[in-house]
């Protein structure tokens, strides 16, 4: 840790920037035990999901420290969202590089507090340690669900929807504009796809309403393509998407028109933290009711059929292939 940090010292680092974020939840004792006790509600499973974000790989080093811890947590809540849970807690592993001092502590602790109202959940422990690697941030999040009523990524059944929330592809976009490509790129869409990199937004109020609707649900974070198969492999059932009724935002549409980014990169990018629902045709009219009431946009873009594969079809109904479908670390 820096002059600064280590000045401060881990114990009062904890209690400075992070005990005021377990607030008034019973079970963390202000972040002054060895553990805390979380009290499922009567009826409910819990959902346990935890994601990492290391500096040079899921954002990168300058981005602001407010949004870095955003980024971190809402990963988590999108992973939540995807399996119909509503939060609960979360637990936050921070190994800190020499160069984090207190303003960057006191901006990330900051974008915590925002997004913990943002989302109804709360800090009730972690672990803070030096490292001579990058910044990296590891959350774990718990949530609830009716029991036995977890959107899984294997209950897609043979001939049902696939639905998809919010745009693809931005994200991807986003990234690049962070890394200081596309610099003569429109100013509004530059911000708008950074945004996206930076601070993605976990479709929870349309998830966590998901369960009794959905037969399979997971969110977009290697790419599109990539995790359709996913949902694929564990449904065991192929699903056919037409690449032209993907949801893609203004900025990734001009994009392509001037050849910027292919259908394919966008499609493929990852990052995106939006919803795949498999779910009955029978369903739609309700599906499309939920996502109206909670404001999310939501596309239709295939089906589900027999086989094992992920097929995309082009405007003419010819099958568009992929050079890599998403985004694997190793
Ligand atoms: P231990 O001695 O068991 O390793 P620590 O000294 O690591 O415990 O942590 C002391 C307390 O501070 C624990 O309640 C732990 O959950 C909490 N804590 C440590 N780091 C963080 C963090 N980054 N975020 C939230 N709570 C933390
Ligand atoms: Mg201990």
């Amino acid at each position: 840790m820096t002059h600064d940090a280590k000045r401060l010292g881990e114990f009062e680092l904890i209690a400075k920037y992070f005990a005021p974020l377990a607030g008034k939840e019973a079970g963390a004792f202000g972040l002054k035990d060895d553990a805390a006790y979380l009290r499922p509600t009567a009826g409910k499973d819990l959902v346990l999901t935890t994601d990492a974000i290391v500096a040079g790989v899921h954002f990168l080093p300058g981005d602001p420290a407010n949004e870095i811890a955003q980024k971190a947590l809402r990963v988590n809540i999108s992973d939540l969202a995807a399996k119909g849970a509503t939060p609960r807690v979360y637990l936050l592993t921070l190994a800190l590089p020499p160069a984090i001092d207190e303003p960057w502590l006191k901006s990330f602790a900051a974008g915590l507090k925002r997004d913990q109202a943002h989302f109804g959940v709360t800090l009730v422990g972690g672990d803070t340690v030096a490292t001579p690697g990058p910044l990296t941030i590891s959350v774990t999040a718990i949530g609830e669900v009716p029991q036995g009523h977890m959107l899984t990524r294997a209950g897609a059944q043979l001939e049902d929807d696939i639905w998809v929330s919010g745009t693809i592809g931005d994200a991807a976009l986003g990234l690049r504009v962070g890394q200081g490509e596309l610099v003569d790129f429109d100013d509004k869409h530059r911000a708008t796809v950074l945004a996206r990199y930076r601070v993605p937004e976990p479709r929870l109020k349309f998830g966590m309403l998901l369960h009794g609707i959905a037969h399979a649900c997971l969110d977009v974070s290697d790419g599109l393509i990539a995790d359709l198969g996913h949902m694929s492999e564990q449904s065991g059932l192929g699903v056919i998407v037409e690449a032209g009724a993907v949801p893609l935002s203004a900025a990734a549409r001009a994009a392509t028109a001037a050849k910027r980014m292919s259908l394919s990169e966008l499609l493929t990018g990852g990052d995106d933290y939006e919803l795949v629902v498999a779910a009955p045709v029978s369903r739609r009219k309700r599906i499309m009711a939920l996502a109206e009431r909670t404001k999310t946009k939501l596309s239709r873009i295939g089906r589900t059929t027999k086989g094992r594969e992920v097929l995309v079809m082009g405007a003419g109904g010819e099958r568009l292939n992929f050079e890599r479908r998403g985004f694997t670390h190793f």
